[in-house]
Formats: C-alpha cells, sequence, structure tokens
C-alpha cells in the first residue's frame, strides 16, 4: 500500500489535449479546476477544450480519414498496431489504475485486477476479430452481382462518463479505429488522465498522427461541439439519459450524424417464490449493487421479491452489505474506495433524504472508524424498503450503493413493477422453476436478462439497453456494425 501512495505522490500526468499525434494546450488555456475524492488533494490542470480545440482536432481526423493512411492499411497490419497498443496498456497497467483511482476514487483494486484488464481484454477480442468477421455478396445470379460491405463512417466522436472510463472507451475507440474510422475523444471532465496516457501509447504502438485524438473538456462545451460538429459522421455516447437525449437533438440539429448511446438504468432483480436459494441471491445482489458504490450503469437498484422471501432476504442482505462498507481506495485490499467527487455524494445522500422522507425505511451497516472521519467523498450501502412505488427512490437512476426492495405476491405483478421503469438496460430473475424462468425473461423488456444471476459479461456478448437506456450495443462483434455503414454495390457483366 504504501508502495503504491509513494508512488501515486510522484506520478507524472499528462493534462494536456491529445491532437493530431501531439499533446498540445488548449487555445483558451482554460483547465479544468477539481479535488482528487480521495484525499481531497488538488488535481487541477487538464485542457478543458473549446469549439477551436474540437475544430482542430475534428479536422486532423477528417485529413487523415480522407488519406486513407489508416483507413487502407491491411487488417494485419492494424491488428498489429493494436495488438502492440494492448501490449503497451499491460506493461502501464499499474499507472493507467493509479491515474484512474486518483481521479475517480474506485478502489484501485478494482482497477488494477478488473477494470484494467477487462479494457485490454476487449482492445484484444475486438483486434482478433477483424479477419474472421465477413462482408456479404446477394445470392448468385447469372449476369450480376452485389456485395454489401461495411464502409467506415469517417470522423467518429465519442463521449465517455467517469465511472469506468478505460473500459468503455475501449469498448468504443477499438472497433472504431478497427473499422477504418478516424477517432476524436472526449473523456468525462472526472476522468481525463488514463486516456491521455492511453493516446500516448497509440502513438508509440504505431496509430498514424490525426487518426486518434482525444480532447478533454467540460460536456455542455467541448461534448456539445463534438456531437453538433458537421464533419462528424458519428457520435457514440456513454453517459445520463438525460444528456443522451441532448445528442440525440445535437444530432438531428446538425447532419444527421449515426448516434449509439449507452445511457441509465433502474435494473430490477425478481426473486420469484420458487428461489430455492435466496441467500445466493442476496451475495450476487449486493455484490452488483454495493461495487463501485453503486456507479455501475447496469447496477440493480430495485430487488422485486416474494412476499413470503422478503425478511430472509432482507436479514441476508444486512449482513451481506457490511462487505461493501467503502474504504481507503488506494489500500490494495480495499474492495470499494469513493463516490467520484462531492458532488455526485451531494445527489445521491439527497436521494436518500428524499427515500426517508417520502417514508421508507432505511438501513445501512454501523460504519468502521475510516468512514466516520468522513475525509472522502463515500456513502454507506443504504437498502429501503417500505417504499412508495411512485417515490424517487424507486423511479430515478441514483447511481449511488441504494437499493430498493419492493415486495409483491404474484408473478404477473412482479414483471410489471419490473417492466413500469423509463430505463431498460439490464433485469435479472431467480427461480428454480425453469419454465418460470423462461417466461419471465421473454417478459422482461430490457437489453440484457439474468436468470439465477447477475453481471455475467464477456466481450463475445453485446452489451447495452432499450427504451431511455440506450440506442445500439458494445462488445461482441455486433459493435463493427455500429462504427460502419453497409454500402451495397452492384456488378453487371453482361455490360462490360
Ligand atoms: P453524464 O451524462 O453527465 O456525462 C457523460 C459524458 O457526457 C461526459 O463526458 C460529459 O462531459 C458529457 N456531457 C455532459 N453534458 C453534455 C452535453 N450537453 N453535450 C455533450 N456531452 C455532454 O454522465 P456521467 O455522470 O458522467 O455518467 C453516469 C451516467 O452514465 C449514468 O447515468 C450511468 O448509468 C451512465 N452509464 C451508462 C453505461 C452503459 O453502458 N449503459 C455505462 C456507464 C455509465
Amino acid at each position: 500500500m504504501e508502495r503504491i501512495k509513494g508512488k501515486v505522490n510522484n506520478l507524472k500526468i499528462e493534462k494536456r489535449a491529445f491532437i493530431n499525434g501531439s499533446f498540445v494546450k488548449s487555445v483558451s488555456g482554460k483547465i479544468i479546476r477539481k479535488e482528487s475524492p480521495v484525499d481531497g488533494r488538488n488535481i487541477s490542470g487538464v485542457c478543458a477544450c473549446s469549439a477551436e480545440d474540437i475544430n482542430k482536432a475534428v479536422a486532423a481526423a477528417k485529413r487523415t480519414f480522407e488519406s486513407k493512411v489508416w483507413r487502407d492499411k491491411h487488417p494485419d497490419e492494424k491488428k498489429e498496431v493494436l495488438f502492440e497498443l494492448a501490449l503497451l496498456m499491460e506493461k502501464n497497467r499499474e499507472k493507467l489504475a493509479m491515474l484512474d483511482t486518483i481521479e475517480t476514487g474506485r478502489a484501485f483494486r478494482n482497477y488494477y485486477y478488473d477494470s484494467i484488464p477487462k479494457a485490454i481484454q476487449a482492445l484484444r477480442y475486438f483486434t482478433e476479430s477483424l479477419d474472421k468477421y465477413y462482408d456479404y455478396a446477394i445470392p448468385p445470379r447469372v449476369d450480376t452481382l452485389a456485395t454489401i460491405t461495411r464502409e467506415p463512417l469517417g470522423v467518429v466522436g465519442i463521449i465517455t462518463p467517469w465511472n469506468d472510463p478505460l473500459v468503455v472507451s475501449t469498448w468504443k475507440f477499438a472497433p472504431a479505429l478497427l473499422m477504418g474510422n478516424s477517432v476524436v475523444i472526449k473523456p468525462a471532465e472526472q476522468s481525463s488522465f488514463s486516456i491521455l496516457e492511453v493516446a500516448k501509447l497509440a502513438k508509440k504502438a504505431g496509430i498514424p498522427d490525426g487518426v486518434f485524438n482525444v480532447v478533454p473538456g467540460y460536456g455542455e462545451i467541448a461534448g456539445k461541439e463534438l456531437a453538433l460538429h458537421r464533419d462528424v459522421a458519428g457520435i457514440f455516447f456513454t453517459g445520463s439519459s438525460e444528456t443522451g437525449k441532448l445528442i440525440l437533438q445535437y444530432a438531428g440539429q446538425s447532419n444527421m450524424k449515426k448516434v449509439g448511446l449507452e445511457c441509465g438504468g433502474k435494473s430490477p432483480f425478481i426473486i420469484s417464490k420458487n428461489c430455492k436459494n435466496v441467500k445466493k441471491a442476496a451475495d450476487v445482489l449486493a455484490k452488483n449493487i454495493f461495487y463501485n458504490q453503486g456507479q455501475i450503469c447496469s447496477a440493480p437498484s430495485r430487488v422485486i421479491v416474494h412476499n413470503d422471501l422478503k425478511a430472509r432476504l432482507i436479514d441476508y442482505l444486512k449482513s451481506e452489505s457490511i462487505k461493501y462498507i467503502p474504504d481507503d481506495p488506494f489500500d490494495v485490499n480495499s474492495e470499494v474506495g469513493c463516490v467520484v467527487s462531492k458532488e455526485q455524494q451531494d445527489k445521491i445522500e439527497n436521494y436518500i433524504k428524499q427515500g426517508i422522507k417520502s417514508g421508507a425505511t432505511l438501513m445501512t451497516p454501523t460504519p468502521n472508524n475510516w468512514f466516520s472521519a468522513k475525509k472522502r467523498t463515500a456513502v454507506l450501502p443504504s437498502i429501503f424498503t417500505d417504499v412508495k412505488l411512485e417515490s424517487s427512490i424507486v423511479k430515478e437512476e441514483i447511481f449511488g450503493p441504494v437499493l430498493v426492495v419492493i415486495g409483491f405476491d404474484t408473478i404477473k405483478e412482479a414483471i410489471d413493477i419490473a417492466n413500469n421503469s423509463k430505463y431498460g438496460l439490464a433485469a435479472s430473475i431467480w427461480t428454480s422453476d425453469l419454465n418460470e424462468a423462461y417466461h419471465v425473461s421473454r417478459e422482461l423488456r430490457a437489453g440484457i436478462v439474468h436468470i439465477n444471476s447477475y453481471g455475467d459479461d464477456d466481450n463475445t456478448a453485446p452489451f447495452g439497453g432499450i427504451k431511455e437506456s440506450g440506442i445500439g450495443k458494445d462488445k461482441s462483434i455486433f459493435a463493427f456494425d455500429e462504427y460502419s455503414s453497409l454500402k451495397t454495390t452492384w456488378i453487371n457483366f453482361d455490360n462490360i
């Protein structure tokens, strides 16, 4: 632990934008001012890009796209470069994990053992898939043939959130680059350090100048400019549903660019009367709602449990939640660190106050000494019972370690409660009755459904929601379709 802390104090952090292969200050000279959620230290200084910087980055990306320097590289060459980038990220795993921890407060352990390896695996998965993925031709005819090919979009804009900075970025930039696009990435203002470090590695790996650009800055300025830019052919966003809706408007106001959105959730976790393993369900539920202080888009924040099992479930949850009391993010044994900022902490605490005011009963574990000291931004795992279905804690995405427990008597009632949400990201049904599992999973309105599990995930399966949780998918070979458009080419053999 001391070794990591010592290294953090001496970290060299790149804070300038990466445009056309070089690190540059923003034209205005403006910077983002902020404190680390870990210890309140001043970590200001990342460039706050504005219209001029975005124009420069998009122009560089457009130029390199049109020059075909990357787009027309043989797949083998693209693979070589991106495999090299994966290797460099692996070699720099500790630094990347430290950068993300100091900025976001998530436990170093999570980044080092889970998140950064996941980003590297995703990059390798997409890179390996590139030459196993075919275009199409129509069924043969005597004198004509049509091919259906995936064409790169051109300049692709990518806007990311702070809760898992490198995983979310890689899910987008890897398939975008492999399809031949040039990218301009706008990271969240809370988490720009690690992707700027990756930009350095991308250049070292051999990605040509101008193909990979990073423009940190505020969402309403840098993000908006990127999404409105007429030379950006596709904008791929992960973040809140409110901002996602703005991105759709920007696309409509400008050039009708292609849009991909991965947005918020309020995912249901149904425990049927036929669930034989309530303890296991409680363990899995607690892990998925309290991990990373609940700052996971697909976290199951509503448990819908049969009334006969409710009391048992609550007992299990209460004892299980103790494992997720936040602790020092740089202690290598900590599973849970901070929430990202004081602002986010206030937002979560405000929801908790609203829950109490609505008449719901709150249970939190007894805090340890570190937590009581309140030196860092963090929230205790919070479980609400006796909730009103119309209250804000039941309906809105809190993006914190807050779980609501809702009872039901019939499975039809459970499905109705689960689907009564504007979101549709993930969902889960726990039952030992296979027939019930199948039918409920078909009824659940969500992009991802888990049966007797939660959070199962790998690069081969698409990730994304429906309704206000988003449009399009990250991950899997289907992601290549997001970053390309289909072109039909008719060939006539008679008229040659
Ligand atoms: P956010 O919407 O506030 O910000 C996300 C990104 O959008 C940031 O880079 C921000 O700077 C930018 N942005 C903000 N306003 C903008 C504007 N007007 N125009 C263009 N860009 C703008 O979200 P957040 O608080 O950073 O992240 C948390 C949210 O992300 C939660 O709702 C969570 O569910 C969601 N999320 C979804 C997924 C998923 O895969 N579905 C994954 C992670 C996070």
